[in-house]
């Protein structure tokens, strides 16, 4: 006998039991895994002792500070490190990438000192974790991934979250982006082995261009241009990233 256990229509799921149909409201069904984007008050309570142990660390600008307590990292994470989403460390993410550390994009988007309206070119857009603090923060991020299989899954993310960076773009950061710069800041969020020209020459006078520089570890580098041709250079201990690596994946 043809007998129907459940069908789907228009994000309802009807299970029929017994001949009785059972109308239950499931996520809805997207090319890849998903899950429900609940944000609750438990999940506030972790971000706010997450930031409380940033500040512990030496975060002090407030702004970075309240982006932390106000973005759901836990969201930004695939579900299995869940669990783990606000404590001070990194994760995996798609494509053999990781999220990096609160404290280090902490760091990173406070030496930047983005202001509101300002043009932020970020490589590395990764799970989009930066891209949410630099937009809480109120400027216009431009970003850039090249894992194809990350850059599509976080520009679907950011349209079901609501993030609106001005371009999400699959390419090779390398380049920069030069038919959009120059730019206010510029946040490099991928280990590179030498600073590229073009974020250089893509940054505006008085800008800023936050870049881990080295192979093996980084040494967290500012570069604030000081006039056409006058960058002062200041160093700030070392990190871990994954390489900036050329050309598309
Ligand atoms: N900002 C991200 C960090 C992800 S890790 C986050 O918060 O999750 C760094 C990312 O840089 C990776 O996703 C990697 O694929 C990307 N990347 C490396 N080299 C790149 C390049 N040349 N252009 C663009 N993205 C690059």
């Amino acid at each position: 006998m043809f007998q129907i256990s459940s069908f789907r229509t228009s994000g309802k799921k009807y299970s029929v039991e017994n001949g009785v149909c059972n109308l239950k409201f499931y996520a809805l069904t997207l090319p890849f895994k998903t899950k429900p984007l609940k944000d609750t008050l438990k999940h506030r309570g972790m971000r706010n002792k997450l930031a409380d142990i940033l500040v512990s660390k030496g975060i002090s600008d407030k702004k970075v500070l309240a982006a932390i307590r106000t973005i759901p990292r836990h969201l930004f994470m695939d579900s299995s490190f869940e669990g783990h989403a606000y404590q001070d460390k990194a994760f995996p993410i798609a494509a053999d990438q990781t999220i990096s550390q609160p404290y280090t994009v902490a760091f990173q988007t406070q030496l930047l000192e983005a202001k509101p309206g300002q043009k932020i070119l970020e490589i590395g857009t990764g799970s989009g974790y930066q891209t949410a603090v630099l937009l809480q923060m109120k400027t216009k991020v431009y970003t850039i991934e090249r894992q194809k299989e990350l850059f599509k899954k976080t520009r679907l993310f950011f349209s079901k979250m609501g993030y609106r960076p001005k371009k999400t773009i699959f390419g090779d950061g390398y380049k920069g982006l030069p038919e959009e710069g120059p730019f206010d800041g510029i946040i490099v969020t991928a280990g590179a082995p030498k600073v590229p020209k073009a974020f250089m020459a893509q940054l505006k006078v008085g800008g800023r261009l936050v870049i881990p520089v080295g192979t093996d570890d980084q040494i967290m580098t500012l570069y604030i241009r000081n006039s056409e041709k006058e960058f002062e250079k200041k160093e700030f201990g070392s990190f871990r990233f994954v390489p900036l690596l050329e050309n598309k994946n």
